[in-house]
């Protein structure tokens, strides 16, 4: 070390005296001394340039240095030490010049420099002991050797300095341990372009730094590139960094830099009268039709309102949830590889969860914790503030399923594993694609009779979307024609391009997320309300067709629509066209082909196919018997006597009676005399 370094280190950190004092004060509680690089630059720029090129160096001096100042003393007094050990941490490393990097840009060039880079943590283990200064005794002279242990790999002494032999024993008690955690981070979701696969890199974090963040969070962290050299010998050595500092970001879109220039571009397009048009061609262009889908889909990357708190604390999610179901090969995929495409922030994973890293998060026991317990981030917690695309949405396991509950409407997930306990953000939207258990989709039974999702789950997507597979020459014509296109010449190409292109859509995206928080006019909300008492009253003898799940759907359509033109106002034209996207949806799932009535009971109820035939058969026999009698009633001894021969027990008609009744299906204008109340 220059004399004139150590010098210059002595009088930057005499300055810092009444810092060190204080933090001597609440020792251990506090144990590093932060020290922001600006201002080690504008002090001496020649040390700070060191500190990055040489920080193992360096970062030692400053370490020594700062230990030999004697306000420690007291401090370590107290705990039982002679000297409390202080940390030194570096804040706010210069952006550029190639010290701020992405984790894909880390390569040999940086190892053993002090570098800053930025990621979601994916993956985080146990905290464990690591030994600093490790003490060996001679296997024949038992003279004592202590090794310090700088680096990752364990060092043995070479050779006793006593009687020159080289064999020693470990004596882990009177070695010296400090608590390190292994931390892995992926590249931000929206810092890759679509479809980008994020690369990860392990961090190790110490002592004080351990247990300071969790799985999902958004880290800088200032570090120096080590290496780990391989198992088995070899020259392929893996790396990691030994993190100095860790800071913790919370940014979402933000990441996404706009110019002023683009912003003047994105506020004219948010005033192009054809701007819902542009949006919703701008989704997925080389798949044919499914207009509502994709309007639907739109509104999904704008969200609704964020921030909204309601006057008891709890929090209203923001998040639209959307679930394709039907037939196979009607692009649903595509679909929502499309979406992920698109979408600012987004991963693509599907149901049954190939990737390994899960759906929402796990606890597992794994190398990477050295066999301890390891907290996995999936794929909700990595693109959160984001959407995922989740396609098989019906094969997903047991664990992810339960979690999937939580996750939807708390916006949470919750780990309770062999004594740990923690909880993950997962503010993320879910677009989801499931196929029908029976390979095709039956429009005369309800979604939860044909698709391996709970009901519970199904309930919480604010728009439902039965896709089927219908024979219709004219339709069948014009997808051949599209898709032949894509496969076409460069010239017919141009129909397929989005009409806005992805860079400057993203843009928009971001930017309205960002700025917009749009409130609910007056009118907007009579609208909004009238639509849901009518549906509500649609239903005859109180049967429940739509719930306050639905109304808060329409709320958050709605906003999302407000957002779309940037508008800081949700008017009455949002609110029309969350009712109409609502309206497509319920004349699709919740209307009862049989019996020619809404029902939303039918996106949440699973009867067996038999009930609901029995059902129907009784529907049936009270139809008939009422259209034969003159006062247009059934009675019960009559619905019993018709249906014995087919099957149906007198105690079974009485309960499907019972559920009619209570759906509004049929009333009882007489005692035992029923009509029914739909024609
Ligand atoms: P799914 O996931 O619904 O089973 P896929 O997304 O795998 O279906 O789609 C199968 C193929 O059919 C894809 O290559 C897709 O592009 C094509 N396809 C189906 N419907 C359309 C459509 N309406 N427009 C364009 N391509 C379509
Ligand atoms: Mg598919």
């Amino acid at each position: 070390m220059v004399v004139y370094l150590k010098e210059a280190i002595e009088k930057f950190l005499d300055k810092k005296d009444k810092e060190i004092q204080a933090l001597a004060s609440v020792y251990p509680d506090k144990k590093s001394l932060l020290i922001d690089y600006q201002e080690l630059e504008e002090y001496d720029h020649v040390l700070a340039e060191k500190l990055l090129s040489e920080p193992d160096e360096l970062i030692a001096t400053f370490t020594a240095i700062l230990s030999e100042k004697d306000m420690l003393v007291s401090a370590g007094g107290m705990v039982g030490l002679e000297k409390p050990v202080l940390h030194v941490r570096f804040k706010n490393l210069p952006k550029e010049r190639g010290y701020t990097v992405m984790v894909r840009d880390i390569n040999s060039d940086y190892i053993g420099r002090l570098l800053s880079t930025e990621g979601v943590v994916n993956r985080i283990s146990d905290v464990l002991p690591k030994v600093y200064k490790a003490i060996f005794y001679c296997n024949r002279c038992n003279e004592r050797t202590p090794v310090m242990q700088d680096r990752r790999i364990f060092k043995e002494p070479y050779k006793c300095n006593h009687c020159g032999r080289n064999e020693f024993r470990f004596s882990p008690e009177e070695s010296e341990w400090i608590d390190i955690q292994k931390i892995e981070i992926q590249e931000p979701l929206e810092m890759l372009k679509g479809g980008e696969q994020a690369r990860r890199i392990e961090l190790w974090v110490e002592d004080d730094f351990t247990d300071v963040v969790t799985a999902g969070d958004k880290i800088v962290i200032n570090g120096i590139l080590r290496l780990l050299p391989p198992k088995i010998k070899g020259s392929v050595f893996q790396k990691f960094i030994e993190a100095n500092y860790v800071e913790g970001i919370q940014k979402e879109f933000e990441d996404i830099e706009i110019t002023k220039q683009e912003e003047d571009e994105i506020k004219k397009l948010s005033r192009d009268p054809t701007i819902y048009d542009k949006v919703t061609n701008s989704i997925a262009p080389s798949i044919y039709g499914y207009r509502e889908v994709k309007e639907a889909i739109a509104l999904q990357l704008f969200g609704g309102r964020t921030g909204k708190k309601l006057p008891d604390g709890t929090s209203v999610r923001p998040d639209i949830h959307l679930l394709l179901v039907g037939d196979p090969g009607v692009a649903k995929s595509k679909m929502l590889q499309y979406v992920d495409n698109i979408a600012p922030k987004s991963i693509y994973v599907t149901g049954k969860g190939t990737t390994g890293a899960g759906l929402t998060a796990t606890a597992e026991k794994d190398e990477f914790s050295e066999g301890a317990w390891t907290l996995k981030a999936g794929a909700l917690v990595l693109a959160g503030g984001g959407i995922a695309a989740i396609d098989e949405f019906d094969k997903m396991n047991k664990e992810d399923r339960s979690a999937m509950h939580e996750a939807m409407e708390q916006q949470t997930i919750s780990i309770a594993k062999a004594g740990i306990i923690t909880k993950f953000k997962a503010n993320t939207s879910i677009l989801a694609a499931a196929n029908p258990k029976f390979s095709r989709f039956d429009p005369y039974k309800t979604p939860a009779e044909q698709f391996d999702i709970p009901p519970t789950l199904i309930s919480r997507f604010d728009l439902i979307f039965p896709i089927k597979d219908v024979i219709d020459m004219e339709q069948d014509k014009k997808i051949a024609d599209h898709i032949l296109k894509m496969h076409g010449t460069e010239n017919d190409m141009q129909g397929m391009t989005p009409e806005i292109p992805a860079d400057m859509f993203r843009k928009y995206i971001s930017y309205s997320r960002k700025n917009i928080k749009p409130i609910l006019t007056e009118d907007a909300m009579a609208k909004i309300k009238d639509f849901y008492v009518t549906l509500r009253a649609s239903s005859q003898g109180g049967a429940v067709t739509a719930t306050p799940r639905q109304l808060e759907a329409l709320i958050r359509l709605a906003e999302a629509s407000a957002k779309v033109r940037l508008s800081q106002k949700v008017t009455v034209d949002d609110a029309e066209r969350a009712i109409k996207l609502t309206n497509f949806v319920l004349l699709e799932v919740a209307y009862d082909k049989k019996t020619g009535v809404f029902d939303i009971d039918r996106i949440a109820t699973d009867h067996s196919k038999a009930a609901r035939d029995k059902i129907k058969t009784v529907q049936d026999a009270i139809k008939e018997l009422a259209a034969a009698s003159e006062a247009k009633t059934a009675s019960f001894e009559d619905i019993v006597k018709s249906l014995v021969s087919q099957g149906v027990s007198q105690s079974e008609v009485e309960k499907i009676i019972g559920e009619l009744k209570l759906k509004g299906f049929i009333y009882e204008p007489r005692h035992g005399q029923y009509s029914f109340a739909v024609e």
